[in-house]
């Protein structure tokens, strides 16, 4: 038995008069890893919790494989669930504590004995197997975790934020590790986290959450590369967001606005009209601070500061009406730049993007 499907039909929880998720929908693929992004507080681990079963939804369904188990309590849905703190017993072993759940399967001795060796073998922890949690760091506690939760045949994992508790090194180690185990197990993973690049590394798709809603549904490249909202592409924070005036259209399906006291026309939202809430989204890794022959447009600005990070140099810098922009660069294309300095940004067409503001004006 492999993954389950999971459907989600305009879920909503309040907690008294404070609504937590706002009436979401969701239908995730058997066999798929699927990841909830969002920021703290936007409704994610309330989502997984109901349906792990640990709340009540206020209204609307959970459907796995096609039948409601919003009524049906957690111990006899197909899901389990892996938390951040590990939750393991201190004063049992390691293969007791993947051990601990098989009782209440009524599964022969021997038959859970292999059961928790191939669950053990799974994660890498074989040979810990006689350990006590307090004998192991926290990625390997995870890993017991993890083999507690699939020793026990779900047909979806739920995973809050798993790798919170990690430094950041030993998280990409397990981030990786943690997606072939899904590939090798086929079974469905839902994984919660505040983190963009984690949602980016691992998700088959992956839904954006702000305030109880989704922002948005796709696969990583589909949201990287064509957020549908200004609020998606600053989380995501790989983009410039500022304040646009609309002129009017400018044929070709492209818009004419000022912005940072200059005139561009750009793509994106259809027809927008002077009084719609819409924002400009620049890509800092496609600007360049010298002319080309692609160029949709230019803003004169002053340099702020420039930040080396490695391999990219950000140059930041101040247009008319005080928004910063940020130019990211190749740190050996990245020139030398003074704060103070007055410098034209160029943008190419494939840059911009005007897009809905989203939750990012709610
Ligand atoms: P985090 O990453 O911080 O866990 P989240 O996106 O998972 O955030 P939730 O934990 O789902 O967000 O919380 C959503 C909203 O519901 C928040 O405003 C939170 O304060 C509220 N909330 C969550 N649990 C409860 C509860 N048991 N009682 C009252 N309010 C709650």
């Amino acid at each position: 038995m492999k993954g389950g499907s999971v459907s989600v039909v305009s879920l909503h929880k309040s907690y008294g008069e404070v609504p937590a998720v706002r009436g979401i929908d969701l239908d995730i693929a058997a066999g798929e890893f699927f990841s909830l992004l969002g920021p703290s507080g936007c409704g994610k681990t309330t989502t997984l919790r109901m349906i792990a079963g640990f709340e009540t939804p206020t209204s609307g369904e959970i459907r796995i494989d096609g039948t409601d188990v919003s009524r049906v309590p957690a111990n006899d849905r197909p899901v389990n669930t892996v938390f951040q703190n590990y939750a393991l017993f201190p004063f049992m072993s390691v293969e007791d504590n993947v051990a601990f759940g098989l009782r209440y399967q009524k599964v022969g001795k021997a038959d859970a004995k292999r059961k928790v060796g191939e669950a053990l073998e799974m994660v890498r922890m074989g040979q810990y197997a006689k350990r006590k949690p307090g004998q192991l760091s926290g990625g390997q506690q995870q890993r017991v975790a993890l083999a507690r939760a699939i020793v026990l045949g779900p047909r979806v994992l739920l995973l809050d934020e798993p790798l919170g508790a990690l430094d950041a090194k030993l998280r990409k180690t397990l981030q990786i590790e943690l997606k072939s185990l899904q590939e090798s197990l086929g079974i469905t993973f839902i994984y919660v986290t505040h983190d963009q690049e984690e949602a980016l590394t691992m998700s088959d798709r992956m839904a954006v959450m702000a305030g109880g809603l989704i922002e948005q549904v796709g696969t990583p490249a589909e949201i990287y590369d064509a957020p549908a909202t200004a609020y998606v592409a600053d989380f995501l924070g790989s983009a410039n967001v500022l304040d646009v005036e609309v002129v009017g259209p400018a044929g070709d399906g492209r818009t004419t606005v000022r912005v940072g006291g200059e005139t561009l026309t750009c793509r994106g939202v259809a027809a927008p009209g002077p009084g719609d809430d819409i924002r400009l989204v620049i890509r800092p890794e496609r600007l360049l601070l010298e002319a080309t022959d692609e160029e949709a447009g230019s803003l004169s600005g002053t340099v702020v500061r420039t930040v080396y990070q490695g391999a990219t140099t950000d140059i930041i810098v101040a247009v008319a009406d005080g928004s910063e922009l940020v130019v990211r660069r190749p740190s050996e294309r990245a020139g030398h730049h003074t704060a103070g300095e007055q410098v034209t940004v160029h943008c190419r067409a494939d840059a911009m993007r005007l897009l809905p503001v989203g939750a990012l004006g709610g």
